[in-house]
């Protein structure tokens, strides 16, 4: 029986691996624009860099497993841990603010559906030790600033304030990070279960109408009457926020006070955008302000944060008909007849010295199988080797685009090769 790969994993193509490769390279652009650096930790950390703060509940959810020296492991479901982890031992010496991305792997056991994967790709940023402001601004620009230059238009961005609702629910962390977890799955029945057991059920109706409110800053206004009695410096702060995020010109925010987000760490600022293309899982991105420094002994130091989830970018790009900058080979090189074949292998070196993408016929077929051939992997020039340019020093170069054929020698057809179409 042939071995399947283990369930919500995904293979790659070259095709579909080189439109990830694509929006990777462009989410780094945009990092890299904003000042951001790159950074990497390990794909496996101690079990306790995630019990720590969201408790031994988290374990399910996680691939945990005794390594060979019987410690407890996990692959890492998320970088903000591994972030906080590395800022504390090492990065906390470098001149703040400290402005990080990083890319990869991450891992969760999860009931796989599509966009929902066991083992998928994030790409993450942080900023540790910035003003909240400052900070937060700068990360919800950069999240949208990724999206735009993927070219991804249609998308939701949703900003709440979790520091609200936890003032408002004045509960122990974890009977707190209970009734914070059934809000964000929107379960009103397990909430209410739950605030019963507190003895809070008279909080079931206002917690139900406030992460249902949803729209312009007079959403704000209705949050601090539901939430009355712990004051509007988070709703205030919402306002700032908007307010400084149009001098990066972001306009259409929308206030959404139902942005909970499952994981205990944040405590500030939290958003979330939506391609409104994917259906089910159309979540492409979430982050927040979060506190985790003092969770592992450090000192209290504002963190903001966010991770796209790269599977779905690609999704959301591919449903919105973006044409993402995918490589092609410049050249693919057609001996016409076996003598002529020492001839194209020195074409061939010719063209890839300079820098052209360059590819021969390995198989020994002949020329029209081999220009089905360099059409099938979407070649842009079929460079034919013939014995009667060559003679004149000069190759028949097709373009594969247009079927247009012509005489070119060499330096010609590097010059063109080298002007690669944009996408
Ligand atoms: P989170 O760390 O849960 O806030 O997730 C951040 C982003 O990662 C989400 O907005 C999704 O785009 C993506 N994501 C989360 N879970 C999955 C999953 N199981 N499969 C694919 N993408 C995911």
């Amino acid at each position: 029986m042939p071995i399947e790969r283990p369930r919500g994993t995904n293979d790659y193509g070259p095709e579909e691996m080189a439109r990830r490769r694509a929006v990777e390279g462009i989410l780094q652009d945009a990092a890299h624009r904003f000042g951001f650096r790159e950074v990497s930790t390990p794909t496996i950390e101690h079990l306790d860099l995630f019990t720590t703060k969201s408790g031994p509940g988290i374990v399910k959810e996680l691939y945990a497993f005794k390594d060979k020296g019987g410690r407890d492991v996990a692959l890492r479901p998320e970088f903000t841990a591994s972030i906080v982890r590395f800022y504390l031992s090492e990065l906390r010496n470098l001149p703040k603010p400290i402005k990080v991305y990083s890319v990869g792997n991450v891992f969760r056991y999860e009931e796989p559906q599509k966009g929902r994967y066991r083992e998928f790709t994030q790409f993450n940023a942080e900023i540790i030790g910035a003003p909240a402001l400052q900070g937060d601004a700068e990360v919800v620009a950069l999240a949208i600033e990724c999206l735009r230059s993927v070219g991804v238009r249609d998308i939701h961005v949703r900003v709440g304030h979790i520091g609200m609702l936890r003032a408002f629910l004045k509960l122990p962390p974890e009977d707190q990070g209970k009734v914070i977890h059934w809000l964000d799955k929107r379960d009103f029945t397990a909430l209410k279960a739950e605030l019963t057991r507190l003895g809070l059920e008279r909080m079931a109706a206002p917690l139900r109408q406030y992460i249902e409110l949803k729209g312009g800053p007079e959403v704000l206004d209705q949050g601090a009457k539901l939430l009355a009695g712990v004051g509007t410096e988070g709703f205030e702060y919402l306002r700032a926020l908007a307010t400084r995020l149009k001098l990066y010109g972001v306009e259409h925010l929308t206030f959404d006070l139902g942005v909970v987000r499952g994981l205990d760490y944040y405590t500030g600022m939290v958003f979330e955008v939506d391609s409104p293309n994917l259906g089910a899982e159309k979540q492409v991105m979430g982050g927040g302000a979060y506190t985790l420094a003092e969770v592992f002994g450090g000192e209290p130091v504002p963190q903001t944060g966010f991770a796209f989830g790269l599977d779905r970018i690609v999704l959301a790009a591919a449903a919105e008909g973006v044409q993402l900058p995918v490589p092609r080979l410049d050249c693919y090189v057609i001996p016409i007849g076996e003598p002529l074949r020492t001839k194209a292998l020195e074409t061939l070196q010719t063209l890839r010295r300079a820098g052209v993408s360059a590819d021969i016929d390995l198989l020994g077929r002949g020329p029209s199988k081999n220009l089905d051939y360099a059409n099938a992997i979407h070649a842009r020039f079929a460079v034919l080797v013939g014995e009667a340019e060559s003679k004149k020093r000069r190759v028949a170069v097709k373009d594969l685009d247009s079927g247009k054929q012509e005489e070119l020698e060499l330096e010609a057809l590097i010059t063109r090769a080298l002007q690669r179409p944009k996408a």
